[in-house]
């Protein structure tokens, strides 16, 4: 395959949140794991401390105008066709690939830039919308641009059809996804979060606008206080209504409490929170809604055929738009489905669906006996600097682990496969490129599992057995080709989202506050995507992980004790 050079082109991204930026974002990710370049061209914009990473271009100046009951971004700038014509040619792209096709002002300028530089390009519609002025009078010119498109993809039905009224076009629909390494259920167990006493704790989260109707939850929080009188309501987010919704919240004293913008620790709001409010008016697609799925969280959503494709497998409640008495009654209901679940019930079937379903992908072993004793692992390596320090590490402390390392790495750094192989440590298959399996065929399943184990093999002189799938993504291909490998496939019982980099401190922290008999832990020693990626935060933190759980009565388990079902934990 030859890697391609991708530029993505978004008006809305970073530090701006919302559907846009995350679909460009991992879109990129996606891109990048697969062995393509992806460059992410947007506009200036407060940057309200956050730094780019090196793959993001900026051309023109974002302004933040009002428009289709929300805020909507347009880029200005001298000779902006131009100017994005240059970048286009200077970074040799093979695909320009816009999201927001046919919107002011870079869904216009960018395919006229590409078509100049001689750039097939691509356009993603992400918006619903009930009717366009701009498009009725501009039809027949806006038609022919998007003629000249070379493919034009719709994130939903919805968006698809709000397009449709005016344009025809070979539609293709693809939906957002959720990356569910970031967005899982595992920080909400153990204590903390949804299990401590009062409750139920609601969640609002998103930009502060009237489309997304914060107004209506806070209409509906005296009566869901009547009935629970702990209820408490965090406003995760900011947008030009903030200061008007803190107004409408005052009366509501300290049951509500606005946390202010987040874009890294959203997993964390979601999992401690009971019920997820999403009341949005108006919406194409359902990103947030997929985001607290992910993380098991109960919902009550706007019902709107959009949030209806996302959730309705879900046990989502559905409320009508702006009825503040019905948001009431739903977010009772919703508090009494999840005070269930806190009791020792199932979780959410969605995020379970999302996470799991042992019956089409076979089973994966999640935790050992339940005794006092933990398993550590360490995926993604090895890595030069991380690896190293870990091992030195398990040795003075004479702990063992798995490593789970990625094929490639080890091809890149085979001495230190054999030295985790030699100080007793076990070697698990990770495939050879981190490939997420989900929407990989049979073909590339096995080549990625053969080509690693191939691998490891010549490298250490022994074959691995334990593998786990990056991401938790597992297929229904998977099951025959681990069995014809005589593989056990692992889990994990809880992650800390040590990639995401929180801090030395803070890695610690969260293992020790998640502890429990038989959880295998999830930890990071390398970056699947980058051989020379940083995990030193999660080498650092090894020291205080390995003492707080002596500390708590536990020990060390090899994973190796619960090859081909040795444990009664095989599955949930
Ligand atoms: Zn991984």
């Amino acid at each position: 395959m030859t890697p391609l050079r991708v530029a993505l082109v978004a008006e809305d991204y970073y530090p701006q949140l919302g559907g846009v930026p995350e679909h460009v974002h991992h879109l990129a990710r996606e891109l990048e794991a697969l062995g393509h370049h992806a460059t992410i061209v947007t506009s200036h914009m407060r940057m309200n401390g956050t730094v780019d990473p090196p793959n993001v271009r900026r051309v023109g100046t974002s302004l933040v105008i009002y428009a289709n009951g929300g805020v909507a971004r347009i880029t200005v700038g001298w000779r902006l066709t131009a100017r994005l014509e240059a970048l286009f040619r200077k970074e040799r792209f093979d695909i320009v690939h816009v999201h927001g096709g046919l919107s002011p002002t870079l869904g216009l300028v960018a395919p006229r830039a590409a078509w100049r530089a001689g750039i097939p390009v691509v356009a993603t519609f992400h918006t619903w919308f009930p009717d366009s002025l701009g498009y009725r009078v501009l039809r027949a010119p806006f038609q022919r641009m998007l003629d000249r498109h070379a493919a034009t993809i719709a994130v939903s039905s919805a968006a698809r059809e709000a397009m449709a009224r005016y344009f025809t076009a070979p539609w293709e629909i693809i939906p957002n996804g959720v990356d569910t390494t970031f967005f899982r259920p595992a920080l909400a167990q153990g204590n903390g979060g949804r299990g401590a006493g009062r409750g139920p704790n609601l969640l609002w989260l998103g930009r502060i606008e009237p489309r997304n109707d914060l107004g209506t939850v806070l209409a509906a929080m005296p009566r869901i206080l009547e009935r629970h009188p702990g209820a408490r309501l965090t406003v995760v987010g900011d947008g030009p209504w903030r200061s008007r919704m803190e107004r409408v919240a005052r009366p509501l004293g300290s049951t509500v409490h606005f946390a202010g913008y987040a874009n890294g620790d959203r997993p964390a709001y979601y999992c401690d929170a009971h019920v997820y409010m999403c009341p949005t008016r108006r919406a194409s697609f359902g990103v947030t809604l997929l985001e607290a799925m992910a993380c098991g969280t109960p919902l009550v959503v706007t019902d709107l055929p959009a949030f209806r494709d996302v959730a309705a497998q879900s046990q989502a409640v559905f409320a009508p738009p702006g009825d503040a008495a019905a948001w009431g009654e739903a977010g009772c209901r919703a508090a009494c489905v999840a005070a269930r679940g806190a009791a020792g019930g199932r979780r959410v079937p969605a995020g379970d669906r999302m996470m799991g379903m042992d019956l089409l992908f076979g089973p994966s072993v999640e935790r050992g006996p339940k005794r006092r004793r933990i398993y550590l692992t360490f995926d993604d390596g090895p890595n030069e600097r991380a690896t190293d320090a870990i091992l030195g590490t398990l040795a003075i402390e004479r702990v063992p682990a798995a490593f789970f390392m990625v094929g490639d790495h080890v091809r890149r750094f085979p001495e230190l496969a054999r030295r985790v192989a030699r100080a007793g440590h076990t070697v698990g298959n990770h495939t050879y490129n981190h490939v997420k399996l989900h929407f990989a065929g049979p073909k590339t399943i096995r080549t990625q599992l053969k080509k690693t184990h191939d691998t490891i093999e010549s490298t250490i002189g022994v074959a691995p057995r334990a593998f786990r799938a990056p991401h938790g993504y597992r297929s229904p291909f998977l099951i025959s080709i681990i069995v014809d490998m005589s593989y056990t496939v692992f889990g994990w019982t809880f992650g800390v989202f040590d990639t995401a980099r929180p801090g030395v401190e803070e890695i610690r922290r969260r293992v020790r506050t998640r502890l429990r008999p038989g959880a295998i832990v999830l930890l990071h020693d390398g970056d699947g995507y980058d051989p020379a990626g940083d995990r030193m935060q999660t080498a650092h933190a090894l020291p205080g992980i390995i003492q707080d759980a002596r500390a708590g009565g536990y020990d060390f388990g090899d994973l190796s004790e619960l090859l081909n079902g040795g444990a009664r934990g095989l599955s949930r």
